[in-house]
């Protein structure tokens, strides 16, 4: 049987005490894309936040089952069961499949978080894919009494879930106060109340993705998903539900009161929000038309950055601010983490160089102490970010000759580097990456041109159009082929 045995904040934990818990499983489960447009950098934000928090737990020797799924489906322009669905409506634009906006935006979304050294999760479930859950949820719920149906759709009953249930128990707010603040419902609606939503839609006749289900063709509501697919990997209870704070007063708030009420329990036992990336002080975000994306940093390609910065370096910006707090974008703060990421990696790098002498001036077991109280302290990557500066000053300070170490230190100071930077932090070493570049190409125009001289153009093409999608451009002459990165 599942247990919850996260307890990030019991401090007093040694790593040898997390360990020793038996099972040491954690669930996780974290809402992810919806795909129907490129993750911008406020999304990457709030995924770079759980990789810490996975890859510190990994460390920490737990198992963690980290799920993150895909919104493929259900998610309509309006929070209040409104508008068209997202990607239906880009497929329509773009006279494409549903299903080909999908495949596009997820390979993309994949891509960026690779390019971010973002650790891919254990399962990465769709919305499309587990239609026959979400009609199973939906039927458990009218079963409950906690639901209605009206014309084909099915709403969720909030005010009856109230009077046993708190429903707005995430944000800490009444329902008098929750309704006070919703607009009336429209003539039109078949809502009985205001603050009800829906778990089942009835699909209009242009309406592209949809299924056949007891109540007749329709999709899913979107908060219906992540109750169903949580439930299905994790189980009805497991230990950390995370995703940014936006999703926090209605989303999330809509999805344990469908587990509640179809299972009796809140899903999850610690409720973790990222807060936002702003722009100015104003979230990011694609309606405000004042997000841009990844990519676009990475090539300077947009009128709001002086320059481009390398992954490493955003994603080192991200983790310099904790995940509770908002993180204000700017050149300014770009530049200077961008300076702090090479000071750090310039340190990182003397390591293997130094020489241990006999006797130690450092002791590198009390820094290496508090790099761990810094992440038991609820993920505190600044905190941790500042100890392994101190680290860089030694490190710096005994190259100079100006510090002794002796050899046992000098040996846990390359593991506590080395654990923290690169497994925890996530961060790596771009110029090794950029210095492998040219052999890996040479070895990719090789195989074309084998490919080419075997007839097999189709193959030829694949890898030619394939570099060209992730921004390599091939050059063929006489001489033979060149490449160069857009
Ligand atoms: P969406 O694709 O809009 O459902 O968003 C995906 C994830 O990104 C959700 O967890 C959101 O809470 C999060 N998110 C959206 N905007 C921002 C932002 N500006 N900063 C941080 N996280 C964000
Ligand atoms: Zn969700």
């Amino acid at each position: 049987m599942k247990q919850n045995l996260f307890v990030y904040n019991t401090l007093s934990r040694t790593k040898e005490e997390f360990k020793a818990l038996n099972p040491p499983h954690v669930g996780m489960y974290v809402c992810g894309p919806t795909v129907y447009s490129d993750a911008h950098l406020g999304n990457c934000r709030t995924y770079i936040s759980f990789d810490l928090i996975f890859r510190y737990l990994t460390l920490l020797g737990y198992k963690v089952r980290y799920v993150r799924n895909i919104t493929d489906a259900g998610h309509l322009e309006g929070d209040a069961d409104e508008g068209e669905d997202k990607i239906s409506k880009k497929a329509k634009i773009a006279q494409l499949e549903p299903m080909e906006i999908v495949q596009k935006y997820t390979v993309g979304f994949r891509d960026v978080m690779r390019i971010l050294n973002t650790l891919p999760p254990s399962i990465e479930p769709t919305a499309t894919g587990h239609i026959i859950e979400q009609i199973e949820l939906v039927k458990e719920i009218l079963a409950k009494g906690y639901a209605y149906e009206v014309e084909g759709s099915v709403y969720f009953d909030v005010e009856k879930y109230n009077k046993t249930q708190d429903y707005g128990i995430l944000n800490g707010r009444h329902l008098e106060d929750l309704l006070n603040n919703t607009r009336n419902l429209g003539g039109q609606d078949e809502k009985h109340g205001k603050l009800d939503f829906a778990l089942w839609i009835k699909a209009k006749p242009e309406h592209l993705m949809k299924w056949p289900s007891p109540w007749g063709l329709g999709f899913p509501g979107w908060h219906l998903e992540c109750s169903a697919m949580s439930n299905k990997y994790l189980g009805e209870q497991f230990d950390i539900h995370g995703g940014g704070i936006d999703l926090m007063p209605t989303h999330h708030t809509n999805e344990i009161a469908q587990n509640v009420a179809s299972c009796g329990k809140n899903p999850a036992t610690y409720w973790m929000h990222t807060n936002m990336l702003t722009v100015n002080g104003t979230k990011m975000s694609k309606s405000l038309g004042n997000s841009f994306l990844p990519e676009e940093l990475f090539t300077g390609n947009n009128s709001i950055l002086n320059k481009a910065y390398s992954p490493m370096t955003v994603r080192f910006f991200m983790l310099q601010t904790h995940y509770r707090s908002t993180l204000d974008f700017s050149n300014d703060a770009m530049e200077a983490s961008e300076k702090g990421f090479r000071r750090l990696m310039t340190a990182f790098e003397l390591l293997d160089g130094l020489k241990a002498s006999a006797t130690s001036e450092v002791d590198i077991a009390l820094l290496q102490n508090r790099c761990y109280e810094a992440m038991n302290d609820d993920f505190n990557s600044p905190v941790l970010i500042a100890e392994m500066f101190e680290a860089s000053r030694i490190i710096n300070s005994v190259n100079d000759g100006k510090t002794r170490i002796d050899e046992a230190n000098l040996s846990l100071l390359k593991e506590t580097m080395h654990t923290f930077i690169i497994d925890v932090l996530g961060l790596k070493d771009e110029k090794a990456a950029n210095d492998e570049l040219p052999k890996v190409m040479d070895f990719i125009i090789n195989l074309r041109s084998e490919a080419k001289t075997n007839r097999d153009y189709a193959t030829s093409d694949k890898i030619r159009i394939g570099l060209q999608e992730i921004g390599f451009q091939l050059k063929d002459s006489k001489e033979g082929t060149t490449w160069n990165k857009a």
